[in-house]
């Protein structure tokens, strides 16, 4: 039996201020994101999925409410780890050419992803992914959506529930999305996309 943990938080509470206020993430990742990680361990008693420590294959391999819950511990854990309080504001190397590519520059991803982000009805991510071949394009998802499920490999997550930006910004989704921009530290999103294709 093994269950899930919340996945601390990789900065302190108040490190990435004034982009992302305490209370956000003190509600975001200690409330929000805990209750997914709590009512999944409570969801899969009794199911085969007790027995997976792979909260990514339960993802993949589940639907209804363990999928959703599952995603939405996943999601969040890959959310946190992107930020860092002094994040290095610009990608280089293979993923910038890889921008560029797709996308023409990297602030045209951004300005991209922003729309998407706004164009969202409801709760749900808008993701930077890329296939095996480290193609990149922008995914949008619904709810718990994320792309793995599509067999693409997740590399900037955007949160667009409400939860997310509603303390810091209320209804101002836009505002809300322009901040992270601010604390995503590229050499982590450069990391993640060097780890295509090796652990699959
Ligand atoms: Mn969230």
């Amino acid at each position: 039996m093994t269950p899930f943990f919340l996945t601390p938080l990789p900065y302190a509470e108040q490190a990435l201020e004034p982009h992302i206020s305490a209370e956000t993430l003190h509600y975001h990742h200690g409330k929000h994101t805990a209750a997914y990680v709590d009512k999944l361990n409570a969801l899969i008693v009794g199911t085969p999925f007790a027995k997976t420590s792979s909260l990514e294959d339960i993802v993949l391999q589940s639907d209804g409410a363990i999928f959703n819950n599952a995603a939405q511990a996943w999601n969040h854990a890959f959310y946190f780890e992107q930020f860092a309080p002094k994040p290095k504001h610009k990608p280089e190397g293979e993923l910038a050419k890889a921008i560029d590519k797709a996308f023409g520059s990297v602030e045209q991803l951004k300005e991209q992803m922003e729309r998407d982000a706004i164009a969202l009805f409801g709760s749900g991510w808008v993701w930077l992914a890329a296939d095996k071949h480290g193609e990149l394009a922008i995914v949008s998802k619904p709810n718990a959506g994320n792309p793995l499920t599509k067999g693409l490999y997740p590399l900037i997550a955007i949160d667009v529930w409400e939860h997310a930006y509603y303390i810091d910004h209320r209804n101002a989704r836009a505002a809300g999305v322009k901040a992270l921009w601010k604390v995503l530290c590229w050499s982590k999103i450069e990391e993640r996309y060097a780890q295509i294709g090796r652990n699959k």
